[in-house]
This record gives structure tokens, sequence and C-alpha cells, in this order.
């Protein structure tokens, strides 16, 4: 059976457990955002794609890859709306399709630091592969 778009959306924001619908777009999660500079799709816009059903977009973006998963964003927004959450899930999303994982075992290697605490890597692993 095929899933809907718009099905998708609401099972990202289900999951996230963030009420979209109270984000006014203000724009104060993206202006307080680290990442945001990296991202093709900013914060207030993935809560207004997914407010309008839009998944795919957010999908084929590298936003959810360049989220520092900081949570500035949801201490910043006055409505308590938490894009960190929702790109979390939508890289979730990506994440269980076959084939779209972010990152491989073999790519590891590559990224570590060799300062970077054994746990950091466990973790970020555990994050960015099934
Ligand atoms: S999520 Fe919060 S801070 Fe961001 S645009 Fe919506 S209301 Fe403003
Ligand atoms: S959690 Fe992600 S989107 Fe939110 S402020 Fe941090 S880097 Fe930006």
């Amino acid at each position: 059976m095929q899933i809907t778009e718009k099905a998708q959306a609401e099972e990202i924001v289900r999951r996230s457990g963030t009420d979209i619908s109270k984000c006014m777009q203000c724009g104060k999660c993206t202006a307080a955002c680290p990442a945001g500079y990296k991202m093709d799709i900013q914060p207030h816009r993935v809560v207004w794609e997914l407010i309008n059903g839009h998944v795919d977009v957010l999908q084929k973006s590298v936003t959810p890859w360049k989220c520092f998963s900081c949570f500035t964003c949801a201490a910043r927004c006055p409505r308590g709306v938490s894009p960190a959450a929702l790109i979390e899930s939508v890289r979730l999303s990506v994440i269980r399709q076959q084939g779209e994982n972010g990152i491989t075992a073999e790519d590891i290697p590559e990224y570590i630091d060799e300062k970077m605490p054994q746990q950091a890597i466990v973790a970020a692993f555990r994050k960015y592969n099934k």
C-alpha cells in the first residue's frame, strides 16, 4: 500500500511529539540555529513544509544531515515547538528507507577526530545508521 505524502508528514510529526500548529513562522529558531548556514531548508521552513504536508522535499534535503541536534531552536521557540525533534524525525524516516543511510560503518574513520569520546562515536553511529 502506497503511503501518501500527507500521511507520511503526519507520521513524522506524530513521532516528533511536537505541535506544529503552534508555529507562527517567526523565524527565531532559524536565527538561533548554529548550523543554519549549512542547511538548504532552514528550521522554520522545515516546520512550514510539514504543516503543508510536504515530505519529499525534506527527505531530499541536506538539512537532516547538517542539524547538530543541539535543541537551541526548541529552546528559543516562543511557542514550544521543536524543529529539532521534527528534523530528527525526518532523518529517521530517511534512515528507514532502505539504502538511504546517512553514513555507513565504512565511512566512520573519515569523520573521527582522535579526541572524540568513544561514547559520541557510538551515539552518532546509532543515529545515522539503522
Ligand atoms: S518553530 Fe517556533 S521559533 Fe520557529 S518559526 Fe515556529 S514559532 Fe517561530
Ligand atoms: S537542533 Fe538542529 S535545527 Fe535546531 S538549532 Fe540545533 S542545529 Fe539548528
